[in-house]
């Protein structure tokens, strides 16, 4: 078939040949369901041939019907090339230096028209292509390890960036950002929390919910707002660093252990749970909203303790859990569980046996609380108190991916119980903090201008 519809077959490749239409054409289409006007997308290979899909101006995709279609008239052509062109990153020596490391993500993606889907494809050359700005705010190198989309990242690839990212420092890198799909961004940033530690320069997370061929994508803002960060912030943590408010104003770093995605789909998803945020960041400034954060230093003295035993699971509570859950567990080997419970820490009386039977054959089990925000509080139910009984660790206000991280961290360097108990309940950058900030809940769930007001507040 000719590259002319390229895709397109049976009704659909009839419509297109009836009116005269190719792919790449911006088109006017009649159909009974209204007008439309947008380029007409080239189709995937397992597509179906009902539809033609058109790429409007908004940057959304539609499907429309072929049998609903009156007419369709070619206003222009717009052939799309999505090849980034590969520029060389200039060095300039009175900037900062920084590592970029690529893991995978939207934010190293690009449509790809042989499937239809978002591949992942990063380069150096492309990134200085696409955000040249980069150039203006730090020397740039780049390494891709992976090229997954986050939910292939796992222990292996925790450990593998915890190396990368120590040796880096200990050879005089300012600051290092790690490109990363967004969806377990959140588990990687809690992992590389524990596995470097005493960190001289920033650690920023950084990704994209919508791929660079979208008008509406964050791809170039938040990695702009990463750079920024890794090169000029004092804050010497492991951050992520993505959309504050539902605009472009300003993105936010929160701490690695603090911090989950919380929508699927906006831009800005990440939140950080049961604190507020260390600071905002936009193109010209980088301020800070709490003062209690590690500083950046001259040395280069990181501690680095890249371990994880992989047999550790997390358990997420619904009523009527059998206790054949937790048996399975136990019978396959696994060391550890952390159990997300429900309100304060509870799940049914049934498992209750099985978790006997788990922590007598020396199995560590924490309990976290599904709400994400508020603490683990097993002294007010009497369920509560028979779980402890029964060897279950409630683990303070920690949130479930990050004790899931932490167990394994914590049994990968040992098998005594009494020390990953001893791990796991001292606070590690605030994935244990005393209190909860006033009215945070309420502020950072909610709209922008109450985060706005909120923020306003600490500073006045
Ligand atoms: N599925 C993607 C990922 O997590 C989503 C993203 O990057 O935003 O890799």
């Amino acid at each position: 078939m000719s590259d002319l519809f390229k895709g397109y077959k049976g009704a659909a490749l009839e419509t297109l040949k009836k009116f005269n239409i190719r792919v790449w054409s911006e088109a006017n289409i009649t159909s009974s369901r209204g007008e439309f006007t947008g380029i007409i997308l080239p189709r995937a290979e397992n597509d179906d041939d009902r539809h033609i899909v058109l790429k409007l101006a908004t940057g959304y995709n539609i499907g429309i019907t072929t049998e609903t279609i009156t007419d369709m008239k070619e206003i222009g052509y717009k052939e799309a090339h999505y090849k980034i062109p590969e520029k060389e990153f200039p060095y300039t020596p009175e900037l900062p230096n920084v590592k970029l490391f690529g893991t995978g993500g939207t934010i190293a993606s690009r449509l790809d028209y042989r499937t239809g889907a978002v591949i992942p494809a990063f380069s150096p050359g492309e990134l200085y292509g696409a955000v040249p700005e980069l150039a203006d705010i730090c020397n740039l190198t780049t390494e891709k390890l992976f090229a997954v989309f986050s939910e292939n990242m796992g222990p292996k690839q925790y450990i593998t960036l915890a190396k990368a990212i120590g040796q880096e420092i200990e050879r005089g890198i300012d600051g290092i950002i790690i490109g990363h799909g967004t969806d377990t961004m959140h588990h990687t940033a809690g992992a590389l929390s524990f596995m470097i530690q005493n960190s001289p320069v920033p650690i920023v997370l950084v990704g994209s919910q919508r791929s660079s061929d979208r008008p509406s994508s964050d791809a170039a803002l938040n990695l702009m707002h990463a750079a920024k960060t890794a090169a000029e912030s004092d804050i010497a943590e492991v951050l992520v660093c993505m959309f504050g408010p539902t605009s472009d104003e300003y993105g936010l770093l929160h701490q690695g252990t603090r911090v989950r995605k919380m929508h699927s789909s906006y831009r800005s998803t990440f939140r950080t749970i049961g604190d507020i945020p260390l600071a905002m960041v936009d193109r010209e400034k980088i301020t800070p909203i709490k003062n209690d954060y590690k500083r950046r230093r001259k040395d280069r003295e990181v501690k680095i303790t890249p371990c994880f035993e992989e047999r550790v699971a997390m358990v997420y509570y619904y009523p009527n859990m059998h206790p054949d859950i937790i048996d399975s567990l136990v019978d396959n080997g696994y060391k550890g569980i952390v159990i997300a419970g429900t309100g304060l820490g509870h799940i049914n009386k049934p498992v209750y046996p099985a978790i006997e039977r788990a922590t007598k054959e020396g199995v560590a089990i924490y309990m976290t609380v599904q709400t994400l925000w508020g603490f683990v509080h097993m002294f007010v139910y009497d369920t509560g108190r028979d779980l402890m009984a029964k060897g279950i660790i409630p683990t303070e206000n920690m949130l479930p991916e990050v004790a899931y991280v932490k167990l394994g961290w914590a049994l990968g360097q040992t098998d005594d119980l009494d020390k990953v108990r001893e791990i796991m309940l001292t606070p590690i950058s605030s994935d244990i903090t005393e209190r909860e900030p006033y009215d945070g809940y309420l502020i950072f769930q909610g709209g922008v201008p109450e985060m706005r007001e909120f923020i306003r507040g600490i500073h006045r």
